[in-house]
């Protein structure tokens, strides 16, 4: 079989710990045979961070404004014991920080399903892609505790000096009190990604916030989301047979419950980190969760929901078996692959990435898989494979597939 071409470079960014070593066993097993894989790599390894003084990460999310997709395997994000580990000159930012603020993204994640991994939930039959807003709210507010009797105001003062004042509470005793704010251009570029990426999926997209109660600050992404779809994406939705839909937030609650999933579920940056959790563990597991940054401009960024997996990467140091599940990391090859071939207009490139999804769900639908895994499924024989040999299964699922 000659290799699938590709016309422009994906970029590449590798990373740390029992994840880097899966993605040099994916490029060898599962792309390399079958692709002429054209990657700009980047090393976001803590250590070649490090050395650049993390240049490394800003290059490589400029790069992904060059180019258009990125893959990403998951890194370290330092804490005072990796300072110290990896005898670091500075505490570096999160690199997903650092990407996101740069392509100014949000991040879509959903979970891969498979027979044999049910949902909690015994109504959802299709994914539920989790949008959050990244930005603002309860996680840059400020915050006071009111030792007595006394009024709280906001205070705003505009450029010319000029005041406008509202009441937050006349206190008669202690209390508590919060600021939070938002920007207009955050929850705008937040609409923008979120229609896109739910036209690029064609699925429905939900959105929900309390803007009954919070008449000013909630409306606002309301209003803006309705602004934005109206003007800009409700033709292209109407053609695409998809709907975009806004209800309370406890109503779309209720309704995901209850609902079959196959949707986008947009939610303001609280509600995101809330029901990002709920939704992965009721899927199942994070070693079973995709996640894409698509920027309002329809760059992509695709990596794994989970971390480098520490605890696996030390017995693998010290020479012992592990059972790491690599699904989602190649879910973020196949993703990237998908997109450079949807822009680059080879169909080739597309099929390929849909075989390659297509073999780890057969894998794992066979009873092959790993740990995780087995430890979770109502299979019944059931094959517990180490990290190698369970990728080595897929590449022959992949074979077999790109046979027929
Ligand atoms: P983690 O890497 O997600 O792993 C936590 C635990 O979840 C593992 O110890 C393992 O459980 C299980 N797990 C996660 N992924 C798995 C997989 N693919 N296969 C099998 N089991 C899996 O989180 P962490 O250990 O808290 O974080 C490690 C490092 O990752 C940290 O330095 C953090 O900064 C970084 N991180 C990076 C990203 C990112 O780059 N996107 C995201 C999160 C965390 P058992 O040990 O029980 O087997
Ligand atoms: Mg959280």
């Amino acid at each position: 079989m000659d290799k699938i071409k590709m016309i422009t470079p994906l970029v590449e960014m590798d990373g740390d710990e029992m994840t880097r070593i899966l993605w040099q066993m994916i490029k060898d097993e599962l792309i390399y045979p079958f692709v002429e894989l054209k990657s700009e790599y980047y090393d976001l390894g803590l250590e070649e961070r490090n050395r650049t003084d993390d240049k490394v990460t800003f290059d490589s999310a400029y790069a992904t404004k060059k180019y258009g997709v990125a893959v990403k395997c998951a890194t370290i994000t330092p804490n005072a014991a990796r300072v110290k580990e990896y005898n670091l000159k500075e505490m570096w930012k999160s690199p997903n920080g650092t990407i996101r603020a740069i392509l100014d993204g949000t991040v879509f994640r959903a979970p891969i399903l498979v027979k044999g991994i049910e949902p909690n939930v015994k109504s959802w039959k299709k994914p539920i892609t989790i949008a959050r807003h990244a930005y603002g709210d309860v996680y840059k507010a400020s915050e006071m505790k009111i030792p007595g009797a006394g009024k709280v105001e906001l205070v705003y003062t505009a450029e010319d000096g000029t005041e406008t004042r509202e009441l937050v509470h006349n206190f008669t005793g202690a209390g508590i009190v919060q600021g939070q704010h938002n920007i207009e251009a955050s929850i705008e570029s937040f609409a923008h990604s979120c229609f896109k990426f739910a036209l690029d999926t064609k699925q429905d997209l939900w959105f929900a916030t309390k803007d009954t109660i919070s008449k000013k600050y909630d409306h606002t992404f309301k209003d803006i989301f309705q602004e934005i779809y109206d003007a800009e994406y409700k033709a292209a939705f109407e053609e695409a047979g998809i709907e975009y839909f806004y209800t309370l937030i406890d109503d779309a609650v209720a309704r995901v419950v209850k609902s079959e999933g196959g949707y986008i579920w947009a939610c303001k940056n609280y509600d995101g980190d809330v029901m990002s959790d709920m939704i992965s563990s009721a899927f199942g597991s994070l070693a079973m969760m995709t996640s894409v940054l698509v920027s309002p401009e329809g760059y992509y960024e695709y990596e794994a929901a989970h971390g480098t997996v520490q605890r696996h990467y030390y017995k693998h140091l010290k020479g012992e078996e592990t059972s790491t599940n690599s699904v989602a990391t190649i879910f973020a090859w196949t993703g990237a692959l998908r997109k450079r071939g949807e822009l680059d207009n080879t169909p080739e490139l597309c099929a390929f990435a849909d075989k390659l999804e297509q073999a780890c769900i057969n894998t794992i639908e066979s009873g092959k898989m790993t740990k995780d895994l087995a430890l979770i499924t109502s299979l019944k024989d059931v094959t517990v494979l180490n990290s190698e040999n369970f990728i080595k299964a897929i590449r022959e699922a992949l074979e077999a597939l790109l046979k027929d």
